[in-house]
């Protein structure tokens, strides 16, 4: 008897649009974006719960350990095989090769094009990318320059124009600044932003920076003669500048203070404490991977906002296996 029926309609594959000799593109893409040997994935598959396509970090199956960043995996980033989210600080140096501002408001292009307009008044080059919600304005670095300079240039440069930035003064809409956080501390990856010139998977659309043809070689010609922020004029821009105190500290975390529960049965978020909220999920250790000694980064369970009886360990725990760690078994009948 054939399941056909039953299976889950996948998007065709897009096809490759990079030839397996084109190895200098790919070495290029590393040059300028891949500050760390680390990144995550974007799911083939929306979550069914809420039909979103998140990002997660990929491991080998049966070690359960990260998988490394490394061509190989560019390369099937430009050639639409996968998709993956880079790191914005290498932790070693707490610097970064790019500054992106990501946007997915309602204003979003506006906000965006005046904040290309201000940096091209400081001589700053900035390529604009669009994203499935919004857009996202790059900045390349003719060296790796520390994440907390860059983050105060942007934030005073978006003050001056009176562009909103997510999570200060209770904005909930705004710009983001990747790297989003001034350093890293041990053991952490910050977080991640979309690998240029991928494909999203939810419409296995291709997004083009706008300022060129859209095909790979106009698009890294165009990449290559950008005009680089260097230390220079960032530590010339930034002087005497900083950022108040509430915008310097990490993404605080909002805890859940109220969930469909009726009292009755079990709720997971009486027994974890989250750590963060993003893409319709709080996230936070999973019990279960804790045990065993892994999930280091802490997040590898997500607990969904709208209804948090469904939760999901991306290690691939199940849910019995998380309800026993916790201590609160699933009862056998
Ligand atoms: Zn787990």
């Amino acid at each position: 008897m054939s399941t056909a029926a039953q299976a889950p309609w996948i998007p065709p594959r897009p096809k490759p649009e990079l030839l397996a000799t084109d190895s200098a593109l790919v070495a290029e893409y590393c040059s300028w974006f891949v500050n760390r040997r680390a990144y995550t994935r974007q799911s083939d598959r929306p979550n069914p719960d809420n039909n979103r396509y998140y990002y997660y970090q990929p491991k080998e199956r049966a070690t359960k350990t990260r998988l490394a960043l490394n061509e190989g995996t560019v390369r099937l980033h430009l050639s639409g095989a996968q998709t993956i989210g880079l790191y914005a600080i290498n932790p070693e140096t707490q610097r970064s090769k790019w500054v992106a501002i990501d946007a997915d408001y309602t204003r979003a292009h506006r906000d965006l094009a005046a904040l290309k307009l201000e940096l091209k008044e400081d001589g700053v080059e900035a390529a604009l990318e669009m994203s499935r919600r919004g857009a996202h304005l790059w900045i390349l670095c003719d060296e790796p320059l520390p994440a907390k300079t860059c983050r105060v240039y942007i934030y005073n440069l978006a003050l001056r124009l009176g562009v909103p930035i997510k999570g200060t003064l209770n904005q909930v809409d705004g710009i983001e600044i990747f790297p989003r956080q001034d350093e890293l501390r041990e053991g952490e990856f910050g977080n991640a932003i979309r690998g240029p010139l991928g494909i999203h998977r939810a419409n296995m659309h291709r997004y083009w920076f706008e300022d060129a043809a859209p095909n790979f070689q106009a698009q890294f010609a165009y990449l290559r003669q950008m005009k680089r922020l260097t230390a220079e004029e960032l530590e010339t821009f930034t002087e005497g500048l900083s950022i108040p105190e509430e915008f310097q500290s990490r993404p605080r975390v909002e805890q859940p203070v109220s969930f469909l529960g009726n009292g009755k049965g079990f709720q997971i978020l009486e027994h974890v404490r989250v750590k963060r909220k993003s893409s319709g999920n709080w996230w936070t250790r999973c019990p279960s991977c804790e045990k065993q000694g892994h999930d280091k980064s802490g997040d590898n369970l997500a607990i969904s906002v709208a209804d948090p009886r469904f939760y999901k360990c991306w290690a691939g725990c199940s849910k019995e296996m998380i309800r026993e760690a916790l201590g609160f078994p699933i009862r056998q009948r």
